[in-house]
């Protein structure tokens, strides 16, 4: 066991080191080292990142690049990096009592082509078709979170014990916990308001030991904690009657967990899509029901798409148009909720109804300026997106760009939401973004005085937006290279 001691002046910390078990009771280990002149600098603006999913690590990428400015500490409570892209077989909770972060599921081939998908500066390997599977996703990350070298910057259980390479405390954690250092977990951000400026006061444990708690100020925070973890589950009259399986894709892992079933399928975007068809293989009969426009695509024989849902019986659903089916298994396709547990009322930040308030452009927090979310947008191109969200967020904390005032941010935000109401989106879309994406990202790009993102990505990810809605069962199987910031083009494999 490890415990912090105190800071007993500006330039020593020491470390207490306790032995447990057959070791308990004996001598303890003072080390005494001396911080380095980049720590003690008060000119650094000291940054928080919680999570090193793909957002958490472009902002690693970004932030370590500027070591003049920022000073940066990132929180992942998983081993290692990669987030949602870390394929595992459990469901529900992990082996320390966790709940299971990633919603992959073993079959899972990305919807956009690696082409679109990947970070500005950072493509994928030429040898990977351009729909891969989940695990060059991770692959490609762990790449990228190596060639910035990032790892160092996430805290880690133990980090003094790498760096001094005490072999006897080696000795006392057994060499598999030295593997897995990361294993943070905030636990709690509070802010602190100063006479001049507000600080953030974060609290994280071990996951391993949740009594290890400490706490860390920091001069602004980057919350990188992932947006699809926790199901949403819809209201359905009857669900509690309904005896078959009520499965959420964040639990879906393989089509056989579903052979010879009759599955009903909420849901169809771009989860729903994909799961029916990958179930299909396995399923006696899939019904995809939605409430949208009736897909006009080809679809595997044993799928047929339905209206929505008025109500469940035991073993039965009714639908809109009052046809019966004989069901055994519910597979909710129905999204996530934001969801940040770790923040106190203080952060003022709300959710009501999918829509997260006070965030401007989707992204800072218009009271707490130096507090930001990356990723709140849905039907975007993900890491492109993040890649200029951070780059906007940095532009802000370092004075580069100068923020509104907080009422105009919030006169801003309102602005946004009517727009996204008069254009007839439901309330839940508040951040859903589609074809508004790119006249976003240009706009963050100009405020910050940042570059744009290639219009190439948008012209790619039009196009195969466009072969999917004809034909969702074989779009993955095309290829594409990017020829240049412009321009596209199809290629055999
Ligand atoms: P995550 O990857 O979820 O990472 C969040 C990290 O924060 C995790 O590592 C988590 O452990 C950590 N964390 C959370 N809370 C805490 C805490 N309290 N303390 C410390 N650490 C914490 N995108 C594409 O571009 N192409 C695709 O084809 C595609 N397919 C997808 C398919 C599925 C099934 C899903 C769920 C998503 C898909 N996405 C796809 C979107 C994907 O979510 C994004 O690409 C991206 O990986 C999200 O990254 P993130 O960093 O925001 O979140």
């Amino acid at each position: 066991t490890v415990y912090w001691s105190n800071t007993l002046d500006a330039s020593t910390t020491y470390f207490r080191f306790e032995g447990e078990g057959q070791d308990a009771g004996r001598t303890s280990y003072y080390v005494h080292f001396l911080m380095t002149e980049e720590d003690m600098s008060s000119q650094l603006c000291k940054v928080a990142v919680i999570g090193a999913g793909a957002a958490g690590l472009c902002a690693l990428r970004h932030l370590t690049s500027r070591q003049k400015e920022f000073q940066t500490v990132c929180f992942e409570q998983n081993s290692s990096v990669g987030g949602t892209w870390i394929y595992t077989e459990q469901k529900n909770v992990d082996s320390h009592g966790l709940p299971i972060h990633s919603s992959m599921y073993k079959n899972l081939r990305t919807n956009l082509p690696k082409e679109v998908m990947a970070f500005p500066d950072y493509p994928f390997s030429t040898y990977l078709k351009s729909f891969i599977r989940h695990e060059e996703v991770l692959d490609y990350l762990e790449g990228y979170a190596s060639h910035y070298d990032l790892l160092k910057y996430i805290k880690e259980i133990l980090p003094f014990l790498k760096k001094l390479q005490v072999r006897y405390c080696y000795d006392d954690f057994g060499s598999e916990d030295l593997d897995n250092l990361f294993e943070t977990s905030v636990q709690r951000l509070h802010p602190i308001s100063g006479e001049n400026k507000t600080t953030w006061e974060l609290t994280y444990n071990e996951v391993k030991n949740k009594s290890l708690t400490s706490m860390e100020n920091f001069d602004a925070v980057i919350v990188c904690n992932g947006h699809y973890t926790l199901p949403l589950i819809p209201k359905i009259q009857g669900i509690e009657d309904f005896k078959g399986d009520i499965v959420h894709s964040h639990s879906y892992r393989h089509p056989e967990d579903f052979s010879g079933k009759v599955v009903l399928c909420l849901g169809a975007a771009a989860s729903g899509q994909d799961i029916s068809i990958d179930v299909a293989a396995c399923a006696k009969q899939v019904y995809l029901c939605h409430r949208n426009k009736a897909l006009e695509t080809v679809l595997p024989q044993n799928v047929s798409q339905t209206p929505g849902i008025k109500y469940l019986t035991a073993n039965q659903a009714v639908l809109e148009n009052n046809e019966v089916l004989n069901i055994d298994v519910l597979l909710l396709c129905t999204g996530y909720r934001y969801y940040f547990p770790f923040l106190t009322e203080a952060c003022k930040l709300h959710i009501e109804d999918e829509r997260v308030t006070p965030l401007y452009k989707h992204l800072i927090h218009a009271e707490y300026p130096t507090l930001s979310f990356i990723g709140i947008p849905k039907t975007i191109c993900p890491f492109p997106l993040f890649d200029i969200q951070i780059r906007f967020v940095l532009s802000a904390l370092s004075g580069k760009m100068k923020l509104p005032t907080k009422e105009e941010m919030e006169n801003d935000i309102k602005l946004d939401f009517e727009k996204r109401l008069n254009l007839g989106f439901p309330h839940r879309k508040a951040h859903h973004m589609g074809s508004l994406q790119w006249a976003y990202n240009d706009d963050l790009a100009e405020m910050s005085g940042e570059k744009p993102m290639p219009r190439v990505v948008q012209k790619l990810y039009d196009e195969v937006h466009r072969y999917r809605v004809l034909n969702v069962v074989t779009y993955k199987s095309l290829n594409y290279k990017l020829l240049d910031s412009e321009n596209f083009t199809a290629v055999e494999t």
